[in-house]
This record gives structure tokens, sequence and C-alpha cells, in this order.
């Protein structure tokens, strides 16, 4: 909703404090998770995730979460998906230039981020959406990120090259002329 949307961001100071607080508990839970299965847990995790985030930054469930690094401001709202920064076509009065009705959501980032007391997250680049995961819960991506776990768990060291077998010498014997080594 987007009267909520504009209120998380006016209110994005402690609302990325309750969210880190909330991370540092599903992170400590990862036993838990890795008992259950991280693919069982997934489901409810993403209903749990598309309910709270829905409601208050109307967010799209990109499955790779930037909230904390643009001012509770949901990229996803912006009508072209730009994760760095507004496009040049923010309106004098700081709304969107595709839907004027709405502000700009890297305009109310830049705000979001101010209300942390933090300028420098928001200045991070923030790499494109990997649409393979859209749907999946950002959450338990994290969790997966801090544990190193699934996607994540370190690859084993890749075993070096085969040798290829060394081509057979040609033969630079020249071959014996027409007669030779026979005895006169
Ligand atoms: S960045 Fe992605 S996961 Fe986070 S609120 Fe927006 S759509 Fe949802």
């Amino acid at each position: 909703m987007y009267a909520v949307r504009l209120w998380s961001v006016r209110h994005a100071k402690g609302l990325n404090r309750f969210y880190k607080a909330f991370e540092r508990v599903i992170v400590a839970l990862h036993p838990v998770w890795n008992k259950i299965g991280y693919e069982k847990v997934e489901r409810p995790f993403q209903v749990m995730e598309k309910a709270t985030k829905g409601f208050l930054f109307d967010c799209q469930m990109c499955g790779q979460c930037a909230l904390s690094s643009t001012g509770m401001s949901c990229p996803m709202n912006c009508p072209k998906t730009l994760r760095n920064g507004p496009c040049g076509g923010v309106r004098p009065n700081g709304h969107c230039e595709v839907k004027p009705e709405m502000k700009c959501v890297w305009v109310q980032g830049w705000a979001g981020a101010e209300n942390m007391g933090d300028l420098g997250k928001i200045q991070d680049v923030q790499l494109q959406v990997d649409n393979k995961i859209k749907g999946r819960s950002s959450w338990l991506r994290v969790v997966r990120m801090e544990k190193k776990v699934g996607e994540f768990a370190p690859k084993p060291p890749k075993a070096p090259p085969a040798k290829k077998p060394e081509a057979a010498k040609p033969d630079t014997a020249k071959p014996a002329a027409s007669g030779e080594g026979k005895a006169a």
C-alpha cells in the first residue's frame, strides 16, 4: 500500500534496526533450518516475507533484497526497476516520470537513507536482478549466504587440467635407401 510504503521510509531507521535483530535470530537458527531442510522451509518463509514486506514496502519478492541499502524504499517499485539510482526523468517535484502520481523510489530512498543516518550504503553498486530467484525468500538466502551453505557453499578446488598425451614424435630417422646396408 502506497501510504504505508511512504511511512516505512519515514521510519527507515527503526525498521532497519528491527530487521537486523530479526536477521541475527534467523541466522542463529540455521541448524534448525538445516535439519528440516532449506527447501522445506522455503515456502513458509516466502509466505511470511511476502505478507510482511508486501504490506510495509510493496515488496515484489525479487529474492535479493536491497532495502537496507536503499533507505527502505524498494527499488523494484521503480517502473524501470532501476537498482542503482534514479533515471534522468525525475520530475522537479521529485515524482516519477512514468507514474507522475508516485514519488520517485530513489528520491524516497535517499530520504530513507538520511533517516537511517547512513548515506554510504545507498551508494554501493547493486548487482542486476537475477530473475531465476524471483519469488524466493531473500531472508533464507541471507542465512545461506552467512552460513555458506547451498549455493554459497565453497566450491571444491578445481582439479588441474589433465595433461594431454604426448603426440607420437614423427620418426625423423631417414628411411634406409634402397640397397643401403646391403653387402656389396
Ligand atoms: S528489494 Fe526485492 S525483496 Fe526487497 S522489498 Fe524490494 S522486491 Fe522485495
